[in-house]
């Protein structure tokens, strides 16, 4: 007998007849004798109204608070879906996060779990029982509720399948795979059968939200298979796993952006050891993350410093860069947040070189200016003007021929 966890996003359960629809496929995979254990989202939406309620109250909510908030989400559906199965006549058992003992760090909002107490689970799973668990949230060891940042619940899932060894991690959504690029920027992009964990991990890194990053890193690290697939029609879906030869010939895997880009300068600070720290560690010791960071080479004793962050972080970011501007006799603090970064990714670049060239090229001859760059073993980013995304990506998704079929060549 194998051991399943089922992941089903916001949409999927968007509405009591989607998460009847739901219970019917819970229920079928358990008729065939495996134990399952489903992890939800909340409601499509209900996030995104939880944080606006908390917005019309406070500017920037309390992040304790918030969390209390927004795991109520997953309360809902978790409920809704037992009574769903018990309804179609399937034993099932709904637990939040704090109940299976989900216990996590005590950064709000962005926590990361630490430990599973799988006893409970175990103990469901032994009666018959499908066990429905809350996904986003956690709880700190000192018993606060916290939740794991945007799309958790697919870090939820996987955390929940190493912590149960279970056989794979099949991760239902709105699309049936992990696509070259996201379907919804480019058509005509193609469902890859197979990704690496190393590639979906830059991917979901650099804005593919189809899976998030944690999710990722957790499977890599504990070595969970991991599947994407649709809770709306059947296939395959896309297996993540580790590098094989097959996986290995393509040169480009995937695009992916991340329209959540804002970028911050700080003219003209002393050019002289101890400057980054000085301008990042404030921003750092906020909790802000930073992406991409160029520092310019100064002929004047004084340089550029520029960072990009989150866009919800960037107003907060420009108040403490303007302090620190201050205190080190900086120039000016300047910003923009209207851009978007793109990026091709694949471990097959290792081994190509000119890769970068093709793809500065492509930008150029459609007139898009590149902002900042930044290259790894298997990835090139680039940031550009928000209104060149679409752009950007169908002109590189053509140029690297990841389409779905070649197009019948023109006579
Ligand atoms: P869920 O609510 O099920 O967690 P998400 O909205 O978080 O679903 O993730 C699925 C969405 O991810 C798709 O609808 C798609 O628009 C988007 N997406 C972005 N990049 C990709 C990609 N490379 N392949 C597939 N989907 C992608
Ligand atoms: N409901 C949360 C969100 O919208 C978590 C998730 O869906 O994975 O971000
Ligand atoms: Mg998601």
């Amino acid at each position: 007998m194998a051991l399943y966890v089922h992941k089903y996003g916001g949409t999927s359960v968007g509405t009591t007849e989607r998460i009847k629809h739901v219970a019917g496929k819970v229920a079928e995979a358990r008729s065939r004798g495996d134990d399952i254990v489903v992890v939800v989202s909340a409601m499509s939406g209900e996030t995104n109204k939880l944080v606006a309620y908390a917005r019309e109250i406070q500017e920037i909510p309390a992040s304790r608070e918030l969390d209390v908030l927004l795991s109520t989400g997953e309360q809902v559906t978790i409920a809704l879906l037992a009574m769903a199965l018990e309804q179609i006549g399937c034993p099932a058992v709904s637990y939040t996060g704090w109940q299976v003992r989900i216990v996590s760090d005590s950064v709000h909002n962005k926590a990361r779990i630490v430990s599973i107490d799988t006893e409970r689970m175990t103990g469901d799973l032994k009666a018959g029982k499908v066990v429905v668990v809350a996904g986003f949230q956690g709880v700190t060891a000192g018993g606060d509720i916290t939740t794991l940042g945007r799309g958790g619940s697919d870090t939820t899932a996987v955390a929940l399948a190493a912590a149960l060894k279970a056989d794979e991690c099949l991760i239902y959504t709105d699309v049936d795979g992990v696509y070259t690029t996201d379907p919804r920027v480019e058509p005509r992009a193609r469902r890859l059968d197979r990704i690496t964990f190393e590639e979906m991990l830059e991917m979901a890194s650099l804005g593919s939200k189809v899976l998030q990053i944690r999710s990722v890193e957790f499977a890599g690290k504990y070595n969970v298979p991991l599947r994407v697939l649709s809770s709306f029609k059947e296939g395959p879906g896309t297996l993540i796993s580790y590098e094989d030869a097959k996986v290995e010939e393509a040169l480009i895997s995937g695009i992916a952006f991340n329209r959540d880009e804002a970028k911050l300068t700080i003219l003209g600070v002393p050019d002289r050891p101890g400057v980054a720290s000085r301008i990042l560690g404030p921003i750092a010791e906020a909790n802000i993350e930073i992406d991409m960071i160029v520092q310019n080479n100064a002929d004047d004793q004084t340089t550029d410093f520029t960072f990009t962050v989150n866009r919800n972080e960037y107003r907060k970011a420009f108040d403490i860069l303007e302090k620190t501007c201050q205190s080190l006799g900086g120039r000016q603090v300047t910003g923009d947040d209207k851009i978007v970064k793109v990026s091709i990714v694949g471990v097959g670049m290792r081994s190509h070189a000119g890769i970068a060239a093709k793809m500065f090229e492509v930008l150029a001859k459609e007139s898009i200016n590149i902002r900042m760059i930044a290259t790894s073993e298997i990835k090139i980013s680039v940031v550009v003007d928000e209104k060149y995304l679409e752009l950007a990506v169908r002109a590189l998704h053509e140029t690297f021929e990841l389409e779905r079929e070649k197009l019948p060549s023109t006579h």
